[in-house]
């Protein structure tokens, strides 16, 4: 137990088996803790609602926890982060003319959208498509690793949409929620009322189509509406996560048309891109940072706009809470979590192996152990394959890790491509890891 995240983290075991899953999940696990200070653990919650519930209901818990971690009574805090909220930001399932957007989406808008030359092409046909729906580039396909704006411009597109056309129907959609809306239509052998809803709409925003699942029917079915859309000159705006080659789960016709349209792909931003987000998100929270913590979050988060805002906005709860002031060295601290680079790769392998095991549902010890059991074996392939993407660790390197040999780790990881290919909830635990950690592009 060396730093209060590893505190945390066996508070949080404790208290994992002191109530019930969904409790935990719900009001223990998302506290964010912010720091140790005066005998007070402090944590940052994403409103009031939240706080007060938390507060109420389980902090005794909480403490209790703590005290049996770490052996004394401590106090806890919690605040509340000003801007919106993860929860709050989720996007709707679908949203037409008739459900207005949240708060949270309203603000994603073209003049939020801070330009560089990572996303300048994206950003410019986005906005031509919004402009001019229907008619200049059609259809536009956004891709790009998560967390670089995608979504982001995607809503942009809607919110411009929506000024300009009032009447008109427009759909954003997951391409999740699509697929599972038509799988269920499809069960009751009823398309017809699916059909009325995506063939009459004027623009169909699709938000990462990597989740549509391969399938013969919803392949099939996505095709023609595809196509109903496409010939009537209405605009299509798909966003990825992949690139349209590696886009598996399209069939090849989908693939073909996506590849007549327009392809944008957003880069992670450079260095004065980074800076100007950081500002931008500074001034939308009011506050002002030294440069030198400016420079130093630019510097360490290059590939993820959405780490260098929850960065801004943990150090905003900070400020609004302690002093308006702080300094490079307690950013430092909140920040070293999130970045990977110079930290030694026995570092990170450990840390991509716990955030697998996360996602798995176990436990790193399981990962690092013999047992076969189908998930275990799984998240330990995932992990041979993450460490391969992220880390220059040759196959034999890998291995030591794990306690297998080189031929292991090559047929681990071929099998760990296999399952990822065949089930996208496998592959989006893969990319989320990989995005996590990734820092060899820069
Ligand atoms: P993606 O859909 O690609 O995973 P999002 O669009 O959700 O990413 O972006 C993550 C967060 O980063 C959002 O809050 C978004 O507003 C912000 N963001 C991303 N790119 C930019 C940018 N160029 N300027 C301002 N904010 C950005
Ligand atoms: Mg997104």
């Amino acid at each position: 137990m060396d730093t209060i995240a590893d505190v945390w983290k066996e508070v949080l075991a404790v208290c994992s088996k002191k109530v019930s899953e969904p409790i935990y999940k719900m009001w223990i696990a998302p506290l964010e803790l912010v720091k140790f200070e005066k005998n007070t653990f402090i944590f940052v919650i994403g409103s009031e609602f939240k706080k007060s519930i938390i507060m109420d209901q389980f902090s005794g818990i909480i403490k209790d926890a703590f005290e049996e971690v770490m052996g004394f009574p401590v106090e806890i805090d919690i605040f509340v982060n000003g801007a919106v909220t993860q929860e709050e930001e989720k996007k709707p399932e679908t949203t037409d003319a008739k459900s207005d957007l949240g708060g949270g989406l309203r603000q994603y808008t073209f003049d939020n959208f801070i330009v560089g030359k990572s996303n300048n092409f994206a950003y410019n046909v986005s906005l031509g498509v919004a402009e001019h729906p229907g008619s200049l580039y059609n259809p536009l396909l956004i891709y790009g690793r998560s967390g670089l704006g995608k979504t982001h411009l995607l809503f942009a597109i809607y919110n411009r949409l929506k000024e300009n056309n009032p009447d008109k129907v427009i759909i954003y959609v997951t391409g999740e929620s699509f697929m599972n809306e038509l799988v269920v239509d499809l069960k009751n052998h009823n398309t017809i009322a699916f059909h009325e809803k995506y063939r009459n709409v004027d623009a169909l925003l699709v938000d990462d189509i990597q989740f549509i699942q391969r399938g013969a029917s919803v392949q099939e079915e996505f095709f023609h509406t595809f196509n109903a859309l496409e010939q009537a000159g209405k605009q299509i705006v798909i966003t990825s996560d992949v690139p349209p080659r590696e886009m598996e789960i399209l069939d090849e016709r989908l693939r073909t048309r996506f590849e007549m349209g327009i392809i944008a792909d957003i880069q992670p931003p450079d260095i004065d891109t980074r800076k100007a987000i950081i500002l931008r998100k500074c001034e939308q929270l009011d506050i002002t940072l030294p440069d030198a913590v400016v420079d130093l979050i630019a510097q360490k988060i290059k590939n993820n706009v959405r780490q260098i805002e929850g960065t801004v906005k943990k150090i905003s709860a900070m400020m609004n809470a302690y002093s308006r002031t702080v300094t490079v060295e307690q950013v430092q601290d909140i920040i070293k979590d999130i970045t990977t680079d110079n930290q030694p790769t026995a570092v990170v392998v450990k840390k991509i192996i716990e955030f697998v095991a996360k996602s798995f549902g176990v436990t790193a010890n399981d990962i690092l152990s013999d047992n076969r059991q189908s998930n275990i074996a799984l998240a330990r392939q995932l992990c041979m394959y993450v460490i391969k993407e992220v880390t220059d660790l040759k196959l034999n390197e890998i291995g030591k890790y794990f306690n297998k040999n080189h031929s292991t780790v090559l047929h681990s990881i071929a099998q760990a491509k296999e399952k990822m290919d065949k089930n996208p909830s496998v592959k989006a635990a893969a990319v989320s890891a990989i995005n996590e950690f990734q820092t060899k592009n820069n």
